[in-house]
């Protein structure tokens, strides 16, 4: 752990699995209560100085970091792939994604304005400032297990604010590598401090202690749910990345090939493990059977294995629960009709949590996986006939993140675009993820956004001052 810009040892240590092999990774010290109360004093303290310096200064460090974290690319990505799976290339992809996060809130820092507004009295000067929200509590999950910390503490630390952060625990060392860079990079001590262990009793101590005046969290909308509950005890302010359900709309006028590698692209990279993987694919009818056929195709050819091997398409999930999970949706799907056209079981004989990628047809709105989130390689075709009967299936979820659409009409286009109850469209665009666009979801998909300037204010609290002339 990381505390006050010293490397913390605990009596208690945990074990690391990578999910490829079932081997140890490596263990770690691991804490509770104790260390995230040390934590939010020392982020406390460190808050009073850090908040004085120029965002030109904050900047300069944070882009210092993103450098830092780019020398050492590779030595990360493979930390990602023992620790969670992800294959090795997607791995290095995702530091680069963590480093752009900060060099962009590092660039960005330097242009937090205020406003100057007009006055209704000529002898007043009436003005909006905005501040730092103070310390900030970050839970982060295993998914993205870099670039997640880097899309919070980048934001957060350019407007001011000091932060402890959580990690997953599956993927701590990742976290430590980003703060190695931390330290590289000058950050003052204090500003930024981890704390590895028992998430309940950490994420308590965030929630109830009143130094802490924002939570930011990427995870189950379950949890996401439980720490909204707690924060409002000391009225903290949250935002919530949480649950998603993505659409995928494919119109029989959009161009086949396209939308066949985009769904590849959205439902199997991370193992479909990412809140904007695609969980149900809306066929037009008339082309249903060609695009099966074409998607399963594809699918069959997609490589899989321990994703340190270079050419890997595919990991493992990330533990033996969620391959259940996966299981259970599938095995829930076929006996209730739905027919796999290709995979449809885990891989067996090796070690590893390994699931085929998998295309189920003639799934309905009624199955489970129709509902709640997969978090693996399944991609189940539903069929559909009009616009309006697709707009509002592919509404009808309490989740509302992600959302594609593949069409070659611009007015359907805009249409859509328009009606998708989704924070994020992506209209022939499976990979519209930038640092500088906000991203969020509405619905129970969370609260806020993170990237672009949306992302830096929710660090920030307006201030409203009037001052009186003579
Ligand atoms: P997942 O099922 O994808 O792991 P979670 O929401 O359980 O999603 O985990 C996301 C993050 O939330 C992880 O860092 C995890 O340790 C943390 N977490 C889980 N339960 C709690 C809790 N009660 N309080 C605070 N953080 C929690």
């Amino acid at each position: 752990m990381y505390i006050n810009g010293k490397w913390i040892e605990t009596s208690q240590k945990e074990v690391i699995i990578n999910p490829a092999t079932e081997e140890e990774v490596g263990e770690v010290y691991v804490g509770g209560q104790k260390e995230a109360e040390e934590a939010i004093q020392a982020a406390h303290h460190a808050f009073k100085s850090w908040r004085m310096l120029s965002g030109n200064d904050r900047g300069k460090i944070l882009v210092k970091i993103a450098n830092e974290i780019m020398k050492v690319q590779s030595q990360i990505a493979e930390t990602i792939t023992k620790e969670m799976g992800k294959p090795i290339t997607d791995a290095r992809r995702e530091v680069a994604s963590a480093a752009a996060y900060l060099e962009w809130y590092g660039e960005e820092a330097k242009r937090v304005y205020g406003d100057v507004l007009p006055a209704l009295d000529t002898k007043k000067q009436l003005m909006v400032l905005r501040q730092p929200v103070g310390v900030i509590g970050a839970i982060t999950p295993w998914n993205f297990p870099v670039s997640m910390i880097t899309r919070k503490l980048g934001p957060a630390l350019a407007a001011g604010c000091t932060a402890v952060l959580k990690p997953a625990p599956s993927t701590p060392a990742c976290a430590m590598e980003v703060f190695k860079c931390f330290e590289r990079g000058g950050l003052p001590q204090g500003v930024a401090n981890l704390v590895i262990g028992d998430a309940d009793s950490i994420g308590s101590e965030m929630t109830s202690n009143s130094i802490v005046k924002k939570i930011t969290f990427t995870g189950s909308t379950k949890v996401g749910k439980l720490l909204m509950r707690n924060a409002a005890e000391n009225v903290q302010k949250v935002s919530m990345e949480l649950g998603g359900h993505a659409p995928f709309i494919v119109f029989e006028d959009a161009n086949l090939d396209d939308a066949v590698a985009s769904v590849i692209g959205t439902k199997f990279k991370n193992a479909g493990q990412t809140c904007i993987s695609t969980n149900r694919i809306y066929v037009q009818e008339s082309i249903k059977d060609e695009f099966s056929n074409r998607l399963a195709r594809e699918v069959h050819t997609l490589k899989v294995g321990n994703g340190m091997e270079e050419d890997i398409e595919m990991g493992p999930l990330i533990n033996a629960a969620a391959l259940e999970k996966v299981e259970d949706q599938v095995t829930k799907a076929t006996e209730s009709g739905a027919s796999v056209v290709t995979g449809g079981s885990r891989i067996k004989g090796t070690k590893g949590y390994f699931y085929a990628p998998t295309v189920l047809a003639d799934t309905t709105d009624d199955m489970k996986i129709a509902k709640e989130e997969t978090f693996g390689p399944v991609a189940p075709i539903f069929t559909f006939r009009t616009e309006n009967e697709v707009i509002d299936r592919a509404n009808n979820t309490p989740y509302g993140l992600m959302s594609y659409c593949f069409t070659n009409d611009l007015s359907r286009s805009i249409r859509m675009m328009h009606q998708l109850d989704y924070g994020m469209v992506g209209i022939n665009d499976p990979a519209p993820i930038v640092p500088h666009a906000p991203f969020g979801g509405m619905k129970e998909s969370g609260i806020g956004r993170e990237g672009g300037t949306s992302g830096l204010y929710e660090f920030m609290e307006e201030k409203f001052v009037s001052i009186r002339t003579a």
